[in-house]
């Protein structure tokens, strides 16, 4: 069934909502029949049913990028490449279209969904364009009268598993390096947020992709994600959301020992250190802990202050949370949207509940949203002192617009703070000290760190964790090395070096 034309017309989308499988160059339905439907977060309303793949669906998607895969792995690096340009133009040309159908499905509001989720889109997909036929072996100096060179293979399909948080910009985030690289793509978006992949879907038949090789198969992650990480057909799968489903996703793969890459949780570090410019701290710290209503991997979700200045910069900081003007996404007003469902708000808002067992204190937030807003999964900017670092609200995501605040009075308990936890994904610190920022950036356990900034990402600087937070890297030269595997080729090119053991 096709999504209501009100629907549609509302939201201001030119288009119909494609809402059925993309396999082998086709919109098809489930197997089954199947659908689910995703919702509206602002209102609960449905948008459209979706069809819901089943391991009959993720079957016929690996087949079709086997299929693919030998004519797309050997075309020149540079025909890939301009794919993939036409493909990040063709974005530009729809940016308006994508931006109101992510808000729709997700809640961003769409000012984000402008400035920030189709821009990084369309730059990502530009970036591995131009990377195609720029991504090189080496020759590599060995013994006398040898020659030895490698070569980076593609690894065939892989399977990509994309979370709720920021579904367009990570569809570009895992499609584009993969594919820049030589290989086919069997991607299951969250079934929560499946809108906007879909319509990438479409434009990439337009761009020139050829069937089959890129194949997406909404559907739910126990039982489509979970069969694509099991699946004897797939090389690799990367995968970003929670950190339990990274466990299970490492167990399922191990049938065919496939190549793992996992972007998970975090709970980042923010600090603020007593010769931090007041006023910076306090707008960069607003835009780490509730852009995108908090669900950011990468959130600056611990705000860790010096206790002087705690006061002052608390002060200014609820201030502007209290400030941030919150309702329907696609109000070019609002700067804060819904969270994704029903369920993930009543989670957060549990957390503050939690908080106040551990002795917290609530300085602003805290509730559901009001009025107009109560159906929707509106949660209002919250900002919570924290009794100890080793409480559950500092230690735990919350994946909301929710911020633990902790103080410290040196450097040294500064560090420890940032790395408390068992993540190890994104972290910053405001400063003047050049020592100070420098030592920071060595000894936090982070896989990136912001210095007097917060959540900068870049499609040429390498993005991922450590510890909880998982392993690999997306972005720049180390995706590309992330997609592709080594050969190592020896040639003899000295006539008189015998093929055999030396007499
Ligand atoms: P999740 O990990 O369950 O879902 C993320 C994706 O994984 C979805 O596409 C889902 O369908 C799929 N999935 C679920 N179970 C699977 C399985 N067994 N095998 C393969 N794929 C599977 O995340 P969630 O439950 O939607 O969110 C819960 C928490 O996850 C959040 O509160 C947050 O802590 C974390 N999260 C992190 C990120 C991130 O960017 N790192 C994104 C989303 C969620």
């Amino acid at each position: 069934m096709n999504a209501p034309a009100n629907v549609a017309a509302d939201a201001g989308l030119q288009t119909p909502i494609r809402h059925q499988l993309f396999i082998d160059g086709q919109f098809v339905d489930a197997e089954s029949g199947e659908t689910l439907a995703t919702l509206n977060p602002h209102d609960n309303s449905t948008i459209v049913n979706v069809a819901m793949a089943g391991k009959a669906d993720v079957d016929k998607a690996v087949a079709a990028a086997q299929r693919a895969f030998p004519a797309w792995s050997r075309m020149p690096a540079m025909e890939r490449g301009r794919i993939l340009l036409r493909l990040a133009d063709l974005i530009d040309r729809n940016a308006e279209e994508l931006a109101r159908l992510e808000s729709l499905d997700t809640g961003h509001p769409i000012r984000d969904s402008r400035l920030i989720d189709v821009p990084r889109t369309a730059a990502t997909f530009r970036y591995f364009g131009g990377m195609a036929d720029k991504f090189q072996g080496d020759q590599i100096p060995v013994d006398a009268g040898f020659l030895n060179y490698t070569m980076n293979e593609p690894l065939g399909v892989v399977g990509q598993v994309v979370p709720w948080n920021f579904p367009l910009m990570f569809t570009s985030w895992k499609m584009a390096p993969a594919l820049a690289a030589g290989n086919c793509v069997v991607m299951k978006p969250a079934e929560l947020t499946p809108l906007s992949s879909l319509k990438i879907a479409e434009l990439m038949a337009e761009a020139g992709i050829p069937d089959g090789v890129v194949n997406i198969v909404p559907g739910l992650g126990a039982v489509a994600g979970q069969y694509i990480a099991e699946h004897p057909g797939i090389a690799k799968i990367a995968f970003t959301g929670s950190t339990a489903t990274g466990r299970r996703i490492v167990q399922a793969s191990a049938g065919n020992l496939k190549k793992v890459q996992l972007e998970l949780g975090g709970k980042g570090a923010n600090i603020v250190f007593e010769d931090a410019n007041l006023l910076a701290a306090v707008n960069g710290a607003a835009f780490a802990s509730f852009h995108n209503q908090g669900q950011a991997c990468i959130a600056g979700s611990r705000l860790v202050l010096h206790e002087k200045i705690a006061d002052a910069f608390l002060e200014k900081f609820v201030a502007l949370a209290r400030s941030i003007r919150i309702g329907n996404p696609l109000d070019p007003n609002t700067e804060m949207g819904p969270l994704t469902t029903l369920m993930h708000r009543d989670r957060v808002l549990d957390f503050v509940d939690v908080a106040c067992g551990e002795g917290g204190h609530v300085l602003t937030g805290g509730k559901p949203g009001a009025g107009d807003l109560a159906r929707g999964c509106y949660v209002e900017p919250t900002v919570v002192r924290v009794a100890s670092w080793k409480d559950r609200v500092a230690q735990e995501e919350v994946f909301g617009p929710f911020v633990s605040v902790l103080t410290f009075s040196n450097d040294d308990e500064a560090l420890q703070i940032a790395n408390s936890t068992e993540y190890g994904l994104g972290g910053g610190l405001w400063t003047n000290n050049l020592q100070r920022a420098h030592w920071f950036a060595r000894e936090m356990k982070s896989g990136m760190v912001w210095i007097n900034c917060y959540k900068r990402v870049n499609p040429a600087s390498p993005f991922g964790g450590t510890g909880m937070s998982g392993y690999g890297r997306e972005m720049g030269f180390e995706a590309m090395r992330e997609y592709t595997q080594v050969k190592s080729v020896w040639v003899n090119v000295d006539a008189q070096i015998a093929p055999h053991y030396p007499r």
